[in-house]
């Protein structure tokens, strides 16, 4: 029987099948119970007005009292629009509707009192208020205040249609319908320990708070619950995987390492080798394997990857090390030859652009066994490829791949593989261990040796000039140059258009024959984007003009300078990873992060702790520390793997701490969970689904 929470949105009085469509695309609400569980991601007190007068750049939601004065309407056809004037005895302020300007000036009275309740935004020296919510200062309005209004976030084209107060509306009736239906999800032994009200309390005060203790006591719950379904689905992953499956056995040490060791030009680093033996104990255990690997960029890894696969090839084992983009799997596959020699082993290469014919002959390789070590994007976990018999799988960068993909490749081979996920993003530790519960923690904390830290410099548009001063005087003592534009999802057309322009203006400023500027992003054809890699690569072409695709690995240790452009747009995390880019040679590297001449309080924070400091896991505490909960306006770039909607792994992780501990203990003493008083988890954790979020977006 189907739940009236798993109904269409669209069935909801009021949404529809075109407002049903938007809120599925721009917020992920498609049935009555996502709608339930979006929860407003702050509140504000209607009691309270503010003047004209205190209005300045932080301030957000606010409710103002006053006359309107003056109401005109300016502009044709879309910028078409309605302002009225407000005013309220401290000073005046502009109310602009682009959207039902008829209805507006119908509603409005100049020398009527309002309340209008809205966001101030800068327009030129002024501040105004656009789609504010207005409505009469009756004296059955005003004594009606005085609670506290949730806030939902939204997005532009969502805001046009559904305002908040609209948006509100439509939770209180989901909410009188539902609500009876509303079943508890977790036990009442667990509710009475952990002090924790019920969920149905829980959700009409989330919404609609009586008090500010409810509201406390509602989010206390809340978040209880999302933390420790989160540690509890982990825990369980973790309990079956070494439970249930036994792992190959990589007992020898064979030519394969041993040839490949010899032939590295330099030692390895104190770290790689410790984690080298984490990785050893671990496929000598009898267990499957399940270890994260963090490091920093440039600290390593792959040639961790390399050797821990050659474990599996002297043990008549294959392997295959997985990347997110071809670039990173070509590069892989590439940078493996010069250690090959003497080995007899044998490397392939499969991705979306393998032609047919090659492709059909590494399908067989793979099957019979003659491929020992193959390379490649997310075609290898298409179901058409078999192996013979799969020893270990790496996979880099992992963000961009599931739980669930990531136990696609179990399905590979007899018997589960060794699986060695590596990713560059640091996590603190502490939060690593709870957050990806379900894989042991290596860190590659030391760079390799010789690495001179990178100087980073903030500039702003004014500096173009000098910019490509000190470029030309890079070039001329043979260095390469990165320049690198922002990509999000929502605006593509937009970033597309701001890369094109960019390079158009580099080969003006710098004109070929004297320079050679490759370009590399998403919408080219693979074999353009591998030519103009090639290019770079090789040291022809003295500029790369990209997107972010190269963020996560191009390794081109001649380019010493990385230009980032509106570097305001990128997250932290994806900041430090682009720097990374640069140092991995002798000479001194720069880093130059283009901005304009305005920025956000929180986008200046970001450009000075870049300047600061080149540590990648301070970066990520400091970053961790700087976001707020889940806001849809503007992308946000950095963050973690995992979705939630309420709780902040930042700011919550007493509460994380606290639903660990419960759900090991009781996974110690359940772990299968068949206890009758245990059967409301069993069944909840099979409804809940963490979705692993996409957090570097890369063409
Ligand atoms: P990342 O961890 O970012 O994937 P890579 O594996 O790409 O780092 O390594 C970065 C660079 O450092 C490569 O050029 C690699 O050859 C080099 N490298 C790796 N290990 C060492 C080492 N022990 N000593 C010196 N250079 C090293
Ligand atoms: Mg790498």
């Amino acid at each position: 029987m189907s739940h009236i929470l798993d109904s269409d949105i669209k069935y909801l009085p009021g949404v529809g099948p075109r407002r049903a469509e938007l809120l599925q695309k721009e917020l992920g609400i498609s049935t009555f119970g996502d709608m339930l569980r979006f929860y407003p991601f702050r509140y504000v007190d209607r009691s309270k007005f503010y003047s004209v007068r205190e209005i300045d750049s932080t301030s957000a939601f606010i409710q103002l009292r006053g006359r309107i004065v003056a109401m005109q309407t300016l502009g044709e056809h879309k910028a078409r629009r309605l302002i009225a004037t407000l005013d309220d005895g401290t000073a005046r302020i502009d109310l602009v509707f682009f959207q039902g300007i008829k209805w507006m000036q119908d509603k409005l009275r100049i020398g009527k009192e309002y309340v209008v309740f809205g966001k101030p935004s800068v327009f030129g020296q002024e501040y105004n208020m656009v789609h504010p919510e207005v409505d009469e200062a009756t004296l059955e309005r005003l004594q009606s205040l005085g609670t506290l209004m949730g806030i939902y976030s939204s997005t532009e084209k969502l805001k046009g249609v559904l305002n908040n107060k609209a948006f509100a509306k439509l939770e209180a009736t989901l909410l009188s319908k539902v609500y009876d239906s509303i079943e508890e999800t977790l036990p009442q032994y667990i509710l009475d320990r952990m002090h924790l009200c019920g969920l149905k309390f829980a959700l009409k005060n989330i919404h609609f708070p009586e008090s500010v203790q409810a509201l406390a006591k509602a989010q206390d719950r809340l978040k209880f619950e999302e933390l420790f379904y989160l540690e509890l689905s982990l825990l369980k992953q973790k309990v079956v995987r070494t439970n249930g499956s036994t792992g190959v056995v990589l007992k020898h040490i064979g030519n394969a390492f041993n040839r490949t060791y010899a032939n590295l030009p330099f030692p390895l680093t104190g770290a790689q080798k410790r984690v080298l033996h984490e990785i050893r104990s671990d496929v000598l255990s009898g267990k499957q394997m399940n270890r994260l690997l963090q490091g920093d960029v440039g600290s390593g890894k792959t040639l961790v990857a390399i050797l821990s696969a050659m474990m599996a090839v002297d043990n008549g084992y294959q392997a295959c090390i997985m990347a997110p983009t071809e670039v990173l799997a070509n590069q892989h596959y590439n940078g493996i030859f010069k250690y090959l020699e003497g080995t007899g082993v044998n490397v392939a290469l499969l991705t979306g652009s393998t032609k047919t014919a090659e492709r059909r002959r590494i399908h067989a390789g793979l099957e019979d066994g003659s491929i020992h070590i193959i390379f490649g994007t997310h075609a290898l976990i298409e179901d058409t490829v078999q192996f013979r018999n799969l020893g270990l799988a790496v996979i880099d960068e992992q963000h961009r791949f599931g739980v669930e993909q990531r136990s696609r490749l179990w399905s590979k081979s007899e018997v589960a593989p060794h699986i060695l996920v590596m990713t560059a993003t640091p996590i603190p530790r502490t939060l690593a261990m709870t957050l990806y519960g379900d894989l042991d923690v290596s860190v590659l904390d030391e760079l390799p040796p010789g690495r001179k830290p990178i100087q980073t410099v903030h500039w702003t548009e004014t500096q173009r000039g000098k910019l490509y001063e000190f470029m030309k005087q890079q070039i001329k003592v043979g260095r390469q140059i990165f320049i690198v534009y922002p990509l999000i999802k929502e605006s593509e057309k937009m970033d597309y258009k701001n890369l094109e322009e960019g390079y158009m203006a580099i080969t003006e400023a710098f004109p070929a024959p004297e320079y050679v500027t490759a370009v590399v992003h998403g919408r080219q054809k693979a074999e353009d984007k591998a030519f103009d890699m090639e290019l770079f690569a090789k040291g022809r072409a003295n500029i790369l003009v990209a997107t972010s695709v190269i963020e996560v690995g191009v390794d081109v240790p001649n380019a010493s300078v990385m230009v980032i452009e509106s570097a305001e747009r990128f997250g932290l995390s994806q900041l430090h990873q682009l720097r990374g880019r640069v140092g991995r040679g002798a000479e001194k590297s720069y880093c130059i992060l283009m901005t304009g001449y305005k920025l956000s309080a929180e986008s200046r924070k970001r450009i000075d702790l870049m300047c600061q400091t080149n540590d990648g896991f301070e970066l990520a505490e400091a970053d961790l520390r700087m976001r707020g909960p889940g806001d849809f306006e503007g992308t946000r770039q950095s963050g973690l793997a995992i979705d939630l909607h309420i709780a902040d792994l930042a700011k919550d992780s007493p509460v994380l701490t606290t639903a660990r501990s419960l759900g090991e203990e009781i996974l110690a003493a359940d772990p299968l969970l068949k206890d009758p008083r245990n059967e409301l988890l069993q069944r909840h954790l099979r409804d809940v689904r963490f979705e692993m979020k996409d957090y570097s977006m890369i063409s």
